[in-house]
């Protein structure tokens, strides 16, 4: 069995607490980390501190030069990398391979050139010479979610180190071994130790004594639920939070829509990752008109996807990461099955070996926002554009919106009324380094990638040189 230690302070330390991990395919159990001692906290607290005060020092050149070195290791080893994020989470090695993992390096590369191109600004104001610095906040705590970690830790740490900050990199106990795995090749990088820190462990243990230590910003990345505990953990020594939450995500069919590339990409956002993507769909909406056909083909496109080893290039669906989960996704299915949710397929546990669960379309009656996170999508039809517009501003959460339909006019008019971080028409999961990442509402705060991504992570600083009186010199007389 291979064995993964935290990295602190430019060290590999291992804890007394050890967990097992199990490959959710085949059941078999094939490595084990260690939960990160209190103290070990303490130190890496310590260190980072250090190693921020040096890094701080670094030029905006220096600092790209640490970014893509960082993109080059995780380009370098995306093949292990990807194993291991599907052997321990579940999902279909391809889309670690040539999506998620990508995706995470791309940000450190964008932000090098970012930084690369920063001036800090000098302004020439009436009264004299006005500098504006860049400045960083200090120590990062980075709380990563199970489904992507790899993409998550770019789209946080990437922006976090331009800015010229120290991590503390808290991934989560189910999906942690690939970002364990990257400490092996940062440690062999020309950067100052305990710049990043990668603890492991449970998230009521040590993700707990983050929130309570004496950090500068805790960039949180997963469910809502953990974000109030989180909250509440840190009422003592309270600190800027930038929190990408849940949602439940809404597509919306017009009967004007290209169907066949609504009903493609809609599959994709139902399903793909069994359905554990923040901007994937909760519940699809579709136009009473075309209801009937609509669902039956997307029905009929749900029956065919491959359900098998995520290792392998020809499987769509690979198991949830462990029993629990899967209990729980099948759990609330048959709840919803009871409050009169029509199942249109799946809904059954598989007898096969691993935590499979087949992919489940479930007709509702009444609106339910709802993430399920997992292999589930709800469907419902809708009459008109009064109610639509209704359903979509009565959503508690937004993230993501999805418009099928050729009428650009009205789209736009619906992305207007809107308030979800992002409004996708005619479109799925079109975003890059470059473009702002977040939600609205109750599914968070602070945006990740672009410029925006940048300025969360900086505290900007203004440096008045006085060459005249401003207004109130002088304003006592004195
Ligand atoms: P989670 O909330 O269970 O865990 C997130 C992180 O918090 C993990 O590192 C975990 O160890 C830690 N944690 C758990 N309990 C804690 C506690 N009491 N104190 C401190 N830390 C604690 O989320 P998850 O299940 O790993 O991820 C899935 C969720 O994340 C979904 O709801 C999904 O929508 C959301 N998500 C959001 C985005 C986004 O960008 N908005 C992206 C990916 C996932």
């Amino acid at each position: 069995m291979e064995s993964y230690y935290y990295y602190v302070g430019g060290e590999f330390r291992c804890g007394k607490q050890k967990y097992e991990v199990v490959n959710p395919a085949n059941e078999d159990k094939f490595a084990f980390f260690f939960e990160t001692e209190r103290e070990d906290l303490s130190y890496t607290l310590e260190k980072a501190k250090l190693a921020q005060k040096e890094f701080s020092l670094f030029s905006f050149k220096e600092r790209a030069k640490v970014l893509r070195d960082i993109a080059n290791v995780i380009f370098d080893n995306v093949s292990k990398l990807a194993e291991l994020e599907t052997k321990q989470i579940g999902k279909p090695l391809k889309e670690s391979l040539l999506v998620d993992i990508p995706l995470g390096a791309d940000c450190f590369n964008y932000y090098a050139s970012f930084v690369e191109s920063l001036e800090e600004k000098y302004v020439y104001t009436l009264t004299g010479i006005d500098l504006i610095k860049y400045e960083p906040l200090g120590l990062v705590g980075v709380y990563l979610p199970y489904n992507v970690p790899l993409m998550i830790f770019g789209f946080s740490c990437a922006p976090a180190l331009a800015g010229g900050n120290a991590l503390i990199v808290k991934p989560s106990e189910y999906g942690c071994l690939s970002i364990l795995e990257l400490a092996k090749y940062l440690d062999r990088l020309d950067i100052p130790k305990g710049l990043i820190n990668i603890v492991s462990g449970r998230g009521e243990e040590i993700g707990r004594l983050i929130a309570q230590s004496d950090i500068e910003l805790i960039s949180f990345t997963g469910s809502r639920k953990t974000f109030e505990k989180i909250s509440k953990e840190m009422v003592d020594s309270p600190k800027k939070t930038i929190c990408e939450l849940s949602g439940c995500n809404l597509a919306l069919v017009f009967s004007d829509a290209d169907i066949e590339k609504a009903l493609k990409n809609i599959l994709a956002s139902s399903f793909i990752k069994q359905g554990q993507m923040c901007i994937g769909t909760s519940l699809i909406l579709v136009e009473e008109r075309i209801y009937d056909s609509f669902i039956r083909k997307f029905v009929d496109d749900t029956k065919r996807l491959n359900l098998s080893d995520p290792s392998l290039a020809e499987t769509n669906i690979g198991p949830l990461p462990t029993l629990e989960h899967l209990r729980n996704i099948h759990n609330k299915v048959k709840d919803m099955e009871s409050k009169s949710g029509k199942i249109l397929w799946g809904g059954e546990i598989l007898n096969k070996k691993g935590y499979f669960y087949p992919p489940t379309v479930i007709e509702v009656k009444e609106i339910v926002y709802e993430e399920f996170f997992g292999p589930v999508v709800l469907v419902k039809s809708f009459k008109e554009r009064r109610e639509i517009e209704e359903i979509i501003q009565l959503n508690p959460t937004g993230l993501v919106l999805q418009i099928w339909t050729k009428d650009l006019i009205y789209a736009y008019k619906l992305s207007q009324l809107a308030k979800y971080g992002t409004v996708w028409i005619n479109s799925f999961a079109q975003m890059d380094a470059s473009t702002p990442f977040g939600g609205m509402k109750k599914s968070g705060w602070g945006r990740n990638l672009g410029k925006w991504g940048f300025f969360e992570y900086i505290q900007p600083k203004h440096i008045g040189i006085g060459l005249k009186d401003t207004p109130v010199s002088g304003w006592f007389g004195t």
